[in-house]
């Protein structure tokens, strides 16, 4: 689609007087000799008052247009030849649309023909918006997209939403599943705990602390630990002592987000105490490429046997990362225990330091 200004070459009308090289000149009009004032058009001469529009009728004085040898009224000649809009199929005067071969008036392809804006209903003409759901919009509403589902936040594409303190957008369709009070969430960190539990990974419920802050405060907490992360959703901070290469003290602690949807808080706590139970149980430090990937691993199949849509799309980011750990190390753990079974890949993490050849 493209805009263009409507052009006419429009020529002005001048009333000369006879004189000597036009002395025998007779109006092509009404076929009598011209004397006095005329007007000329090509080869042709008028008296002023037969300078008619050829379509009207009416004597043109001022602009007019040529057409076959014939002078029009601008106004005649648009309604007579003009460019006819796609929709109301008036003629086109000022600035107009070309769409698909098909010219229209600025209001009328609006109305009728350009795409309609999800969030306030108005068509929209030149660029928009899209998010990940589809959802087109007028860029100029600047509203935030939800940080969960991605969907543009707006009563018409997400039943509205709300904004935390912490700068983050929750839309009104994520909002219902948040978890929002601590008993919801000990109850959410149970199941998790006892999820971990079937599958080999043991964690003590007094290994490690967990406590829900907010984006602000858990930025601060990793910032603290000398770590940075785009989406950051949970940390586990790890202070050990040791004397003489041995260890004396080891404190670990779970910091989760809060105010995540169910599924999102449950995939960040599997996250976190996979890491606790590495901290418990690796004999070496693990390459992160290993220990964030098999996090990783470990919270997709917590997503895996939910099933939700909210699940699937928490797969789909991890399946998407382009994060040499988070994402890259998320497949190579996947492809390992795919192969190899997960109490391989546990084991792995017990003895080894990084993937084998291969991975
Ligand atoms: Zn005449
Ligand atoms: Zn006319
Ligand atoms: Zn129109
Ligand atoms: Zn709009
Ligand atoms: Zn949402
Ligand atoms: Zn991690």
């Amino acid at each position: 689609m493209r805009f263009f200004p409507f052009l006419l070459a429009l020529f002005l009308v001048w009333n000369l007087a006879l004189e000597g090289a036009y002395a025998e000149m007779v109006c092509s009009d009404c076929r009598q000799p011209i004397s006095g004032t005329f007007v000329r058009m090509g080869r042709e001469a008028f008296h002023p008052q037969h300078f008619a529009c050829a379509a009207c009728d009416r004597a043109i004085s001022g602009n007019y247009v040529p057409h076959q040898g014939k002078p029009y009224h601008a106004a005649c000649y648009a309604e007579r030849f003009g460019e006819r809009c796609g929709t109301c199929s008036r003629p086109i005067s000022g600035k107009f649309i070309k769409h698909e071969g098909q010219s229209y008036h600025t209001a009328c392809f609006q109305a009728n023909v350009a795409p309609k804006c999800d969030v306030c209903g108005a068509g929209m003409v030149g660029r928009y918006l899209i998010d990940p759901l589809g959802n087109r919009y007028h860029s100029e509403h600047r509203i935030p997209l939800c940080t969960y589902c991605r969907r543009v936040v707006s009563p018409n594409t997400s039943k509205g939403g709300y904004t935390y303190a912490d700068g983050r957008s929750v839309c009104g369709l994520c909002y219902p599943q948040v978890i929002r009070s601590d008993r919801d969430a000990i109850a959410a960190v149970e199941e998790v705990r006892a999820k971990l539990a079937d599958w080999g990974l043991d964690v003590p419920q007094n290994a490690a602390p967990l406590k829900l802050v907010d984006l602000t405060t858990l930025k601060q907490l990793m910032r603290r630990g000398g770590l940075h992360g785009q989406n950051v959703q949970g940390f586990t901070s790890v202070l050990s002592e040791t004397r003489g290469g041995q260890l004396t003290r080891r404190e670990i602690a779970v910091y989760v987000l809060n105010g995540m949807p169910r599924e999102d808080f449950m995939g960040t706590v599997a996250h976190e105490l996979t890491h606790v139970w590495i901290n418990l149980n690796a004999s070496k430090k693990l390459h992160p490429s290993l220990e964030e990937g098999a996090c990783n691993y470990v919270r997709s199949l917590l997503h895996s046997e939910s099933g939700s849509a909210d699940a699937e799309r928490n797969l789909k980011a991890m399946q998407d990362d382009p994060d040499e750990h988070y994402g890259r190390g998320y497949r190579r753990a996947k492809a390992y225990a795919d192969r190899n079974g997960l109490p391989a890949l546990l084991t792995l993490m017990r003895r080894g330091s990084a993937f084998p050849l291969g991975y």
